[in-house]
């Protein structure tokens, strides 16, 4: 029997995983999903599906924000996931449109954060994160997983990096879907946006007292997974 069979066979978990802009938590919690049979939930992607809404619907821009108008129309707003088999992890949809690559483009992550502070917001998604995990055997990544959505999650886990390594990190990751934009504005964006999450009245960022912080400023993408594939082994 390999490992991940006889992991199957245990109790399912509950894994969050929260931490700052860009640190590499959606590449780890794919992947530790992956080799535990569990589910994985992007909850940024969400967070970005509503801003993708907002600019579509001309209720953000450069010097406006119609939050009302936005909270008025969140019924409106039917988020789901579905699995791509060649992809290999689930997109996000909005009202059945593919938005996977739409919101991954600098114009939404330069309002995610603003959108983000609204507490209607939160609340309707907060309660879909909840309902996705309640059969436990996931792994969700955030910034408020840990402390508001699961905060009885078995296993916690805050990842930090340096804001260079993270700006180069997502720099790097933007270039190769071919965007085109200066380091500089990446650098901007990731700190501006890291601000905002920290210091919102409504969950902000902040490492819940039992989670275990990682900096993987210097660490691969192996050796993190295998930290977190043992503490979910002893836990589970
Ligand atoms: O994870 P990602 O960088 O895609 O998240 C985009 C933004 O969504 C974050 O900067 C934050 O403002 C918001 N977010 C949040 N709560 C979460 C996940 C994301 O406020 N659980």
């Amino acid at each position: 029997m390999v490992e991940e069979d006889k992991f199957r066979n245990k109790n399912k978990i509950v894994i969050a995983i929260d931490g700052f802009s860009s640190t590499g938590k959606s590449t780890i919690a794919k992947q530790l999903a992956k080799r535990l049979n569990y589910i994985y939930v992007d909850t940024g992607a969400m967070y970005r599906a509503v801003t993708y809404f907002a600019l579509d619907n001309n209720l953000i821009g450069e010097d406006f924000f119609h939050s009302e108008a936005l909270i008025e129309n969140l019924d409106a707003i039917n988020i789901t996931f579905k699995f791509n088999e060649d992809l290999g992890f689930a997109e996000v949809y909005l009202n059945e449109q593919n938005i996977e690559k739409a919101i991954r483009t600098l114009k939404v992550s330069r309002y995610v954060s603003l959108v983000s502070t609204i507490s209607e917001v939160r609340q309707k998604l907060v309660e879909q994160q909840q309902i996705m995990g309640k059969d436990k055997g996931i792994v969700m990544d955030g910034r408020d997983i840990g402390t508001v959505v699961f905060p009885e999650a078995e296993l916690k886990v805050f990842m930090t990096a340096t804001a260079e390594t993270r700006a180069q990190r997502r720099y790097k990751e933007l270039l190769e879907r071919g965007h085109n934009l200066s380091y500089d504005e990446v650098l901007e964006n990731v700190t501006t946006r890291d601000r905002i999450d920290s210091t919102r009245e409504d969950s902000p960022l902040i490492k819940a007292k039992d989670a275990i912080e990682i900096d993987n400023s210097d660490l691969t993408i192996e050796e993190q997974l295998k930290t977190l594939l043992k503490l979910a082994r002893d836990l589970a």
